[in-house]
C-alpha cells in the first residue's frame, strides 16, 4: 500500500493531527493508498507558502523562457514516468488502461504545450487611447497571484496539469487539490515535481476533503483565483464562498451535450462515434454525448446496429487490454447511476439495452453498470435533462433539424455538442446554431490546449486552454505614459490648476 504526505512548501509533511483517509481500487475495492488529510490548518499552511512564494519569491519575475524551461520540466517527467503512472491511475479511479495510456501521454503533451503557450506575449500596445501621439498605452497582463485548484475524480493527472500548466504558465504560485476519490496520481505528481526544483512554494498539493480543505480554499482571503472543476452544485457554493473576498472564478461544471445525427451521415462511423461519446470513461466525463438525436428516416437502423454493438463491448477488469468499460469511481456514483436508471423506466422511457450490473464473476466486486440506452427519451424528463455521469444515453428521435437544434438548446448546461454529417456546410449550420463552448463535427471528445474549453449557461464561467484561457489567470494593467511633455499642452491644464 502506497503512503502520500501533503506536499507543503516544496517539503512532504504529514497533517498536524495526524488524520489520513483511504482511497480504493473500484474494480475489486482493495485499499491502495493512504494520504495524509489536509485539515484547516495545514491547508492554511499550503495558501501562505503560494502566498511567499508569489510575494517574495522569484517566480513571477523570472523570463518567460526560465518558466517554460521548469513546466516542460513536468511533461519530461511524466513522460519518464509514465508506466507507473497509467498504472496507478487504473487502480485508483478504474479507468480502463486504454484510457489511462492516452491519459498520460496528453497530459505530457499538454503540459509541453503549456510550457511553449508561457513563452506567448499576453500584453499589447493600445492606440487610440488619450490624442493620439500625446501617450502611449500599454496593457500588461500580469499573473493574479496564488490560486487555488480544485479538481474531480474522473481525469485526476490530466485534470491537475490543465490546471498547474496555464496558471504556472502565466507566472502564478498553486495550491492544488486533487478529489479525496482519486488523490494518487495528483500526489505522484508532487514526487516529480519536488525532483525537478521549483522555488520554494510555488506548487503545493494537498489531499484532503471539499468540507474542509476546499471550504478554506475558497475562502481564504490571500487566495486570489479559484480555478475550479467539478459538478455545477458545487460550483454554485464555491462562488458564493468567493463572493466574500471577491476572488476571480472559472468554473468547470457539468453538461448534458447533445449529439444530432443528420440523415446523410456516414452511419457506421456515427454509430461509433456515438458509443464513444457516451460509453468513454463509463460515461464520466462532463462533456459526454449523453444525448442522441436521431432522424426519423434512419433512426431504427441506426438504434437496431448500435444496440447490437453495445451489447458486443467487454465490460470487467480494467487493466486488461481487451477491456472497453470499467468500473464507476466510486459504489456511491454506481447507486446514483442505478437510481437514474429506475427513474428513466419510470418516466416511460424504453430501455433498449442494459440498465443492470453486469452478471459476470469478474465484475463481482466492482462498482459496474451495464453500458445503457434509453430509447424515444422525452427530452423534458429528468434522464434527458439531468447530467447521469455514467453509462447512460438518452436517445431522442427529432423529426425536423431545426426541432433538434432547439431540443439541444433546451437544457440547462451549454458543454459539449456534436454534429455528424458528410456535408460540412449543413453540419457548420448546426454547430453555429448550438449553445455550446465546444462543438464537434464528425468527432468527440477531442480537446487541446491551444483551443478555448468552457460552457455556456450553467456549465461554467470562463475558459479553460488556448489565448482565452491563460488570460483567465492574469490581471489585466493599464500603463498610460504620458508623451505631450509641455505642462500648458495637457488636456487637463484648463481644468483644474489655478491660473495665477
Ligand atoms: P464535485 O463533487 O463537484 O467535486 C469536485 C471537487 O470539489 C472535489 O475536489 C471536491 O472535494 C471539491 N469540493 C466539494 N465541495 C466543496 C466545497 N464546498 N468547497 C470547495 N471544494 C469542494 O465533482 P466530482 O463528483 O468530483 O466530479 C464530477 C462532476 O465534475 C460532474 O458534475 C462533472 O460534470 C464535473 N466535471 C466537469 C468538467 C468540466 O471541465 N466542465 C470536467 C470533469 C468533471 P472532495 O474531494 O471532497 O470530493
Ligand atoms: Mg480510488
Amino acid at each position: 500500500m502506497r503512503e502520500y504526505q501533503l506536499y507543503i512548501n516544496n517539503e512532504f509533511v504529514g497533517p498536524a493531527d495526524g488524520r489520513t483517509f483511504t482511497s480504493i481500487n473500484p474494480f475489486n475495492q482493495e485499499v491502495i493508498a493512504t494520504f495524509a488529510r489536509a485539515g484547516i490548518e495545514e491547508t492554511r499552511g499550503a495558501i501562505k507558502a503560494a502566498r511567499e512564494a508569489f510575494d517574495r519569491g522569484p517566480w513571477p519575475h523570472m523570463s518567460p523562457e526560465e518558466r517554460a524551461a521548469l513546466i516542460k520540466a513536468i511533461s519530461d517527467k511524466i513522460n519518464e514516468t509514465s508506466k507507473l503512472l497509467v498504472e496507478l491511475e487504473v487502480a485508483d479511479s478504474g479507468s480502463t488502461i486504454r484510457k489511462a495510456k492516452e491519459d498520460v501521454y496528453l497530459s505530457a503533451r499538454n503540459m509541453n504545450g503549456f510550457s511553449k503557450l508561457a513563452l506567448a506575449d499576453l500584453n499589447e500596445q493600445l492606440d487610440g487611447v488619450s490624442k493620439p501621439g500625446f501617450s502611449k498605452n500599454m496593457l500588461l497582463r500580469e499573473p493574479i497571484g496564488v490560486v487555488a485548484a480544485i479538481i474531480p475524480w474522473n481525469f485526476p493527472l490530466k485534470m491537475a496539469i490543465w490546471k498547474l500548466g496555464p496558471a504556472l504558465a502565466t507566472g502564478n504560485t498553486v495550491v492544488l487539490k486533487p478529489s479525496q476519490e482519486t488523490s494518487v496520481t495528483a500526489m505522484e505528481l508532487a514526487k516529480l515535481i519536488h525532483d525537478i526544483g521549483f522555488p520554494k512554494g510555488v506548487i503545493n498539493i494537498i489531499s484532503g476533503f471539499g468540507s474542509d480543505a476546499g471550504a478554506e480554499l475558497t475562502t481564504n482571503p490571500m487566495v486570489d483565483k479559484i480555478a475550479f472543476t467539478g459538478s455545477t452544485i458545487v460550483g454554485q457554493q464555491i462562488m458564493r464562498a468567493a463572493a466574500g473576498s471577491l476572488k476571480k472564478v472559472t468554473l468547470e461544471c457539468g453538461g448534458k451535450s447533445a449529439n444530432i445525427v443528420l440523415d446523410d451521415a456516414d452511419m457506421e462511423m456515427a454509430i461509433d462515434g456515438a458509443m464513444y461519446a457516451i460509453f468513454y470513461h463509463q460515461g464520466q466525463c462532463c462533456e459526454a454525448g449523453t444525448r442522441l438525436m436521431l432522424p426519423e428516416l434512419i433512426g431504427d437502423e441506426f438504434m437496431q446496429k448500435m444496440i447490437e454493438k453495445t451489447q458486443r463491448m467487454k465490460v470487467g477488469d480494467p487493466t486488461q487490454m481487451s477491456t472497453d468499460m470499467g468500473p464507476l469511481v466510486s459504489n456511491k456514483q454506481q447507486e446514483s447511476v442505478l437510481d437514474y436508471v429506475a427513474k428513466g423506466k419510470q418516466e416511460g422511457a424504453k430501455l433498449a439495452t442494459g440498465g443492470g450490473v453486469p452478471k459476470s464473476p469478474e465484475c463481482k466486486n466492482g462498482f459496474f453498470v451495464e453500458p445503457t440506452i434509453f430509447d424515444h427519451v422525452d427530452n423534458k424528463s429528468s434522464i434527458a435533462q439531468e447530467e447521469i455521469f455514467g453509462p447512460v444515453l438518452s436517445v431522442i428521435r427529432y423529426k425536423t433539424v431545426d426541432d433538434a437544434i432547439r431540443m439541444a438548446n433546451d437544457s440547462i448546461y451549454g458543454l459539449g455538442g456534436g454534429v455528424w454529417s458528410k456535408d460540412t456546410e449543413k453540419a457548420m449550420h448546426v454547430a453555429r446554431r448550438l449553445r455550446t463552448g465546444t462543438v464537434w463535427v464528425n468527432e468527440w471528445h477531442l480537446l487541446n490546449e491551444r483551443a478555448p474549453f468552457g460552457g455556456y449557461k450553467q456549465s461554467g464561467i470562463g475558459r479553460e486552454f488556448g489565448i482565452d484561457g491563460l488570460k483567465e489567470y492574469t490581471e489585466s494593467k493599464h500603463v498610460h505614459i504620458d508623451e505631450v511633455g509641455v505642462r500648458e499642452k495637457k488636456t487637463w491644464y484648463d481644468t483644474v490648476v489655478p491660473k495665477n
